[in-house]
């Protein structure tokens, strides 16, 4: 039995099969052999290599006669790429010094040399990056004699390990095959730990380097509430997590009752409890634990997984249902929040070394109006459905917002001289991500109808923490005084101008955050569907001046590390029953 500490970032128990996969997303049957076989394992890989060599000149011969030298040339650069002997010496050396699996040895090789091509800085170079993958897949399919299970395609249900995920491979999960997630990389504010909790998959990140540890088959327990790994667990172990497991699952069905109960203060106050949502079919979750709406719609996941750009009639559709399946709930639809670890088609023309601080979100979205002009087309359209609102992310500067609005005016004025479009009015409003906005607030006030704070990028800029880097995790807190001092400011500015504040962010999943917020004044928080019976409950057990009185004391401390502790405790004494749950 080995027991491992990641972090936690999708709660729940996950009892199952690992099945191992490598960097680039083919699954791997075992990592590590025995002395003994290291011959036999070389002597394995040099036949795959003629047999994977033999396949690509079938393709290069096939290709040639159909459509030409120029388009066959690309599989006898292949060929060359998987007879290199540099590529041969260094995958000799991972099975025989280091006891890897051919299957193992050749992942590693591959990943080195795949990232090294994404990093150069041509792009022809860049595009090189895809034949190396390809050539690693042709050889584990030689190695395995069948075709390498990827990502996407999961023969069976199964605990997925990995290196790393994109939230783009998460989203592209099918949750009735994968239990649970796990992987050596990631940071708790990261978009895959997001898309996990909203398909509610208990997922752990951040593990460190331990798939030599595993094999594809091991059983494997993810403890998604305390960060845990535990492979190849025994008896007592396994036993003690299905006991665990069952007696959440009794606490949850417990809160399910209270769905059709409003979330209100036990002194009279109402909190809008709205939901964060990354897919159309989610809104069969909000709706089923009572949701009051749909506080972010991230619309960029439309794009992730997809090998082209959405057309306006695949952005109206998708939006249409969401308002028309939320009734006359509110939706806010925040507009595309592209770039960083978020990368679809729409891509930076050179790779940028620091993506989070570059051309992302509405800073992509102004620089690609015809893209832009696209997505808000179908949100005014859908917005006609219902109570539909429209947000831009990341918003910096004035300009900014300026220019968003403009694009905005000009739109619904196309729509309008087109002739089968009544303007209907639509909320405008601006996520507060980053200090700068929280500094210049006053003067952004006025021209916008609301805001709502994304704590998660809100920690990671004022704090210079990546929040998907599992290295910084420790420094990443939503609770870092810091942070809080920034929320308050916000929320005085927007209710001094008699607008409305939500917080979006990860922080309103977590009920002792939650009582904070509410003592600081927030009355709208929207969060994972899943979040909102145990927040639900939280506020229905507590008045309104605890919650302040909270917030008033968490607000004098001066370390996380302080708020955090303090928090937790206030949380034991005013709601001790969903302590597990938190
Ligand atoms: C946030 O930053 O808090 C937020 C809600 O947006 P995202 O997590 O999609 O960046
Ligand atoms: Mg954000």
């Amino acid at each position: 039995m080995l027991e491992l500490q990641g972090i936690a970032v999708s709660p729940g128990v996950a009892i199952g099969k690992a099945l191992v996969f490598d960097r680039e997303g083919y699954s791997l049957a075992r990592c590590l052999i025995a002395r003994e076989e290291t011959e036999r394992e070389w002597l394995r890989l040099v036949e795959a290599v003629e047999k994977a060599n033999q396949k690509l000149e079938e393709s290069r011969e096939h290709t040639t006669a159909t459509w030409g030298q120029h388009l066959g040339g690309i599989f006898s650069a292949q060929q060359q790429l998987l007879l290199d002997p540099h590529v041969r010496s260094e995958t000799e050396h991972l099975i025989r010094d280091k006891q890897y699996s051919a299957e193992y040895a050749v992942s590693e090789v591959f990943a080195k040399y795949a990232a090294a091509f994404r990093r150069a800085s041509s792009s022809f170079l860049a595009d090189r990056a895809s034949d190396v993958r390809d050539v690693e897949r042709v050889l584990l399919e030689a190695l395995s004699g069948k075709p390498a299970p990827t990502l996407r395609e999961l023969p069976h249900e199964a605990i997925v390990v990995s290196h790393d995920l994109t939230p783009g491979e998460t989203a592209a999960f099918d949750p009735s095959k994968v239990l649970g997630i796990c992987t050596e990389a990631g940071g708790p504010g990261g978009h895959t730990a997001i898309v996990a909790r909203g398909m509610e998959i208990p997922a752990v990140v951040g593990v460190g380097n331990f798939l030599h540890n595993i094999r594809s088959g091991d059983e494997v327990i993810v403890d998604g509430h305390l960060g845990r790994i535990i492979v190849s667990p025994d008896d007592a172990t396994r036993e003690r997590y299905l006991l665990r497991r069952k007696a959440r699952e009794s606490i949850a069905t417990k809160l399910q009752e209270l769905r059709d109960l409003p979330a209100i203060t036990s002194d009279g106050v109402r909190i809008e409890l709205m939901a964060n949502v990354e897919f159309p079919h989610e809104t069969e979750a909000c709706l089923a634990r009572g949701a009051d709406g749909v506080g972010l719609y991230r619309t960029e996941f439309l794009y992730l997984g997809h090998d082209s750009e959405p057309t306006e009639e695949e952005h109206y559709q998708a939006y249409l249902q969401v308002v028309r399946d939320m009734k006359d709930r509110p939706v806010v639809i925040r507009t595309l929040d592209l770039g960083a670890d978020k990368m679809g088609m729409v891509r930076p023309a050179e790779p940028e070394n620091n993506p989070f601080l570059g051309l992302r979100s509405i800073r992509l979205s102004l620089r690609n109006p015809a893209l832009f002009r696209v997505q808000v087309r179908a949100i005014l359209r859908a917005a006609c459905a219902g109570d539909c609102r429209i947000m831009f992310p990341m918003v910096t500067t004035l300009d900014e917002l300026r220019s968003a609005r403009f694009l905005l005016r000009s739109v619904s004025e196309d729509l309008w001289a087109e002739g089968n479009y009544t303007p209907c009015a639509v909320q405008v409003g601006m996520m507060v991500e980053v200090p700068a906005a929280v500094l210049m607030l006053d003067r952004f006030i006025d021209e916008i109808d609301f805001v709502s704070i994304g704590t998660n990028d809100l920690t990671q800029y004022t704090l210079a923490v990546d929040r998907s880097n599992d290295s910084v995790a420790d420094l990443y807190q939503a609770c870092d005084p810091a942070v809080l001092r920034l929320i308050q400011r916000t929320h005085q500015i927007v209710s001094e101008h008699g607008k409305s504040t939500s917080v979006c962010g990860e922080m309103s999943n977590n009920p002792a955050h939650a009582l904070l917020l509410v003592g600081m004044g927030i009355r709208t928080l929207s969060l994972t569907p899943a979040a909102i019976p145990i927040i639900k409950k939280a506020i229905r057990s507590v008045t309104l001046g605890q919650c302040e009185a909270m917030a008033w004391r968490a607000l004098r401390l001066s370390t996380a590390r302080e708020v955090e502790a303090f928090l937790m405790n206030q949380l034991a004494g005013l709601v001790p029953e969903i302590v597990l749950q938190a």
